[in-house]
């Protein structure tokens, strides 16, 4: 199974492939990527060093074009195909047809992985997009229980790719409404759920709060951590009592069941966080490395290594860590 990291910029590319990734996937800095923060993503110029950098260490670079264009600005997505493709990338990752049906046409050399915005929950789906767009890989939604990876796995006329470690998105992924109603911009347009100028922490009587656009997300008491303000992560009043309505802040890790995605035929294993520090990725691609070795060489024996699980824990949202929809049997 092959390692995918994440390269929010130079630095965290560079860490994530001295650390043990095979591969890394990053962003321009424009809205044709899910991860569209400021002070985040490449340009042309870091773009063509850190593809050098990749390459000469024998390593592959994946680009994310993975939102969704809109009447106005087709061309923001076109050019950023032509541009990926100019920088002999080793493939893009997409999820809108129109821009899959342009790169097919126009570059049919470059290598296509369906993006787990397309949200495609079966071999028949990803069928579709092969046949059609000639994809060789599809990032599986985070959705699918195990049960349901290995189904789509036994049928899928191409590689899979699941997440292995990472913050979660509970909804349809490239279809979720959550911050556009909040914000009026959407993460499948615009390429952040929560974009940094509506983002405010204010220190109040009651506690830290945080808020998006106006909207009040969370409040923390004093020994508790602050975390981003996500819609789908705030803390709200349900019939009077607060809670997380719709999801904790966890963070999937995926290690325990790496031998059951590994007999599945799963091909590379994901790891979410452009938007993290070098640090992070550092740590994270470390523990993943090992552990990817270590269920390689004889999956039958393997156990996840307590501490990189320890430290996988430290690393989560909220210090926690979960299975998520892998581990849902009634799916
Ligand atoms: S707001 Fe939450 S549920 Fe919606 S796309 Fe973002 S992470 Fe997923």
């Amino acid at each position: 199974m092959e390692l995918v990291c994440p390269a929010g910029n130079l630095q965290g590319l560079k860490v994530a492939i001295e650390s043990g990734a095979d591969a890394v996937y990053l962003g321009f800095r424009d809205p044709t990527n899910a991860r569209h923060f400021s002070g985040l993503n490449f340009s042309l110029k870091s773009a063509r060093t850190a593809i050098d950098f990749a390459h000469f260490h024998q390593k592959k670079v994946f680009v994310a074009l993975n939102t969704f264009p809109q009447a106005h600005n087709w061309a923001t997505w076109r050019d950023a195909v032509d541009r990926a493709a100019e920088l002999q990338i080793d493939a893009l990752i997409v999820a809108d047809t129109g821009v899959m049906d342009y790169a097919c046409e126009h570059w049919p050399e470059l290598r296509l992985h369906l993006s787990v915005q397309a949200s495609a929950t079966s071999a028949e789906a990803i069928r579709f997009y092969h046949e059609r767009f000639d994809i060789q890989r599809a990032v599986l939604p985070r959705v699918l229980s195990l049960a349901q990876v290995q189904r789509v796995c036994a049928d899928s006329p191409v590689d899979t790719e699941v997440f292995g470690f990472g913050s979660l998105c509970v909804m349809v992924e490239g279809r979720c409404l959550l911050s556009s109603y909040v914000t009026g911009k959407s993460p499948n347009n615009f390429g952040a759920c929560s974009p940094g100028e509506f983002v405010r922490w204010t220190e109040t009587d009651r506690g830290l709060e945080s808020r998006l656009n106006g909207v009040l997300i969370d409040r923390y008491g004093d020994e508790e951590c602050s975390g981003y303000p996500t819609v789908c992560k705030g803390r709200y009043y349900v019939d009077g009592t607060p809670g997380y309505t719709m999801e904790k802040p966890v963070s999937l890790n995926s290690v325990p069941i790496l031998p059951n995605l590994l007999q599945a035929g799963v091909s590379a294993i994901k790891v979410e966080g452009r938007q993290r520090s070098p640090a992070y990725v550092r740590r994270v691609t470390r523990i993943l490395r090992a552990a990817i070795d270590s269920c390689m060489r004889d999956p039958e024996t393997f156990t996840p290594a307590s501490d990189g699980m320890a430290e996988l824990a430290n690393l989560s949202e909220g210090s926690q860590t979960t299975l998520g929809a892998f581990s849902r049997y009634w799916q």
